[in-house]
């Protein structure tokens, strides 16, 4: 009998867990090395003074991409994890204007925006059935299917046009919906994936449908526990996680990779490597030494890259009283702010928010009578903006707070317990982040599809990428489906 195929998953964020997860599943046998002490990724997870604080992910949407995972291996996700519903699915609060609770409830967004505009009634109506005819084309059909070739682009292409995914998110909103705070309500998702609701393709205005459709989650006790979940079941699979194995070196011999080397000099032998780290610096750092490293570490430093994020994480000797589970404060200014965020080199005066208050749906994340939150504020890449974070750091920190305390949280600072934060250093640092960015290559039309980075390269043949650099891109759905596409790649090589 022939050996069992191996496989190296190089980063434990979700792209990568899930990836590790197919494998294994598939009867390939899986090693997932992680840098940092904790697997996840983006979505790590603080312990301080008896609170638990999500560092990324907390608004987990179409759980059914994650039962899948677990159905590879006949088991349920619910033995391992349990998804509490969140309404509403976020409150959106202007300083100029009343709040827009939206909720998946048709009869209570009717009322909301009647309130608003009585005309764009109609008109969410029609935007709510372009973005399902693009949540089928984009998501459905496409959003695990890997673009390998650019045949595949102009297979989609008459699709796209019929779409118009020239137009980007805001226009395509403003086509339908005539009140100024309406569209932000219903734009702002792209920033959720790290792109500008001005430049990304109206595609992405398909994450409307999807929280329509399957609603939004919350893990019971944190998205960590999805994390740990997912790690539980990779190993009862027969997967081997390595903690503190950050990996130095992806060997190759001619056009195939053939082991992975970490700092510490251990050394893993395989037949096929995924990177679920960072393109640039899979490509840069980890193949600097082969000449295919070196040509594609260049060609994506030149790319488009999405904004950073600041995260405050802080504990409150107090409940969460009138906050929901998830806020979106927006500031005096969208579109200008947006746009200095995204091409500006400083941060702005202003800022726009997301204020996550997971006590509300999970009080066990934090002491009896206490509540966590953390607030993200999206700032320029260090590319743009080339702030000495060390200094500005605490300074904005204090800022965020001093908003959050006169908008939202009267006596913020008296209830403060603990408070840490998370700078486009820290992303840099941390997670081996191209110039710092959250979500990595920003998600407009010319950088998706066939026009991302490979799931599998173009000349290395069994290596591969996984996670929000690669198609379809970030978010959890996101990462999840490429792992899918990947994982087809993968099984079908190796089995070959
Ligand atoms: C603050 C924040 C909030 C977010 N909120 C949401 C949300 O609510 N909903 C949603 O769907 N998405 C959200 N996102 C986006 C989502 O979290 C990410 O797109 C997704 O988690 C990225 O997953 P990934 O698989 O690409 O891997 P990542 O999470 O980027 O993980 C990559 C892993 O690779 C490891 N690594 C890097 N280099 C090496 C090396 N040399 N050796 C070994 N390991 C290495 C890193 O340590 C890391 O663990 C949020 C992101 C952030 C930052």
């Amino acid at each position: 009998m022939s050996e069992p195929q191996r496989a190296v998953v190089i980063g434990a964020g979700f792209g990568g867990l899930a990836l590790a997860i197919r494998l294994q599943s598939a009867g390939i046998q899986t090693t997932l090395l992680e840098k940092r002490d904790k697997p996840g990724g983006r979505a790590y997870v603080y312990e301080d003074a008896g609170f638990t604080f999500d560092a990324g992910p907390t608004v987990i949407t179409d759980p059914s991409a994650l039962e899948e995972l677990f159905a590879l291996s006949g088991r349920a996700m619910s033995d391992y994890v349990e998804l509490l519903p969140v309404a509403p699915f976020y409150r959106l609060c202007w300083e100029d204007a009343e709040p827009f609770d939206y909720a998946n409830d048709q009869d209570e967004l009717d009322r909301q925006i009647a309130a608003k505009n009585l005309a764009d009634v109609g008109g969410y109506r029609r935007f709510l059935a372009y973005s399902r005819a693009v949540f089928e084309e984009g998501y459905v059909k496409l959003g695990a299917v890997p673009f390998l070739s650019f045949r595949d682009m102009i297979r989609a292409g008459p699709q796209l046009a019929r779409l118009e995914a020239w137009r980007s998110v805001y226009g395509m909103v403003s086509r339908f919906i005539k009140d100024e705070h309406l569209r932000q309500a219903f734009s702002f998702h792209s920033l959720l994936v790290g792109g500008s609701p001005f430049a990304t393709s109206s595609i992405y205005a398909l994450i409307h449908a999807l929280e329509r459709k399957w609603g939004v989650w919350f893990p019971r006790g944190g998205t960590g526990e999805l994390v740990r979940g997912m790690v539980k079941l990779f190993e009862d699979l027969g997967g081997k996680l390595e903690l503190n194995a950050e990996v130095d070196r992806i060997e190759t011999a001619g056009d195939r990779v053939e082991a992975v080397t970490l700092m510490d000099g251990r050394r893993f032998p395989t037949d096929a490597v995924a990177s679920n780290a960072d393109v640039v610096h899979t490509y840069d750092r980890l193949l600097g030494h082969h000449e295919r490293g070196q040509k594609q570490g260049r060609a994506l430093q030149r790319k488009r890259f999405s904004m950073s994020l600041f995260v405050i994480y802080f504990g409150l000797d107090q409940p969460p009283t009138d906050l929901p589970h998830h806020t979106v404060c927006f500031g005096p200014r969208y579109r200008e702010l947006i746009d200095e965020i995204f091409n500006g080199d400083q941060l702005a005066d202003d800022f726009s928010l997301y204020l996550h208050s997971p006590c509300v749906t999970d009080p066990s994340l934090a002491p009896e009578g206490c509540s966590a939150h953390y607030v993200l504020a999206p700032v320029p890449h260090l590319g743009n903006a080339d702030i000495d974070w060390e200094t500005e750091g605490p300074r904005y920190r204090d800022r965020i707070l001093d908003y959050l305390e006169k908008h939202y949280i009267p006596g913020l600072r008296r209830h403060l317990v603990t408070c840490r934060h998370f700078t486009p250093h820290d992303f840099r640092d941390e997670l081996n982040a191209h110039l710092g960015s959250a979500f990595s290559l920003e998600p407009v039309l010319t950088q998706s599809a066939w026009f991302r980075p490979h799931n599998r390269d173009e000349q290395l043949h069994n290596l591969y990428l996984v996670g929000a650099g690669t198609h379809p891109g970030a978010g959890v759905p996101g990462v999840v489906g490429s792992a899918k596409a990947t994982a087809g790649l993968m099984i079908e090589d190796l089995s070959a």
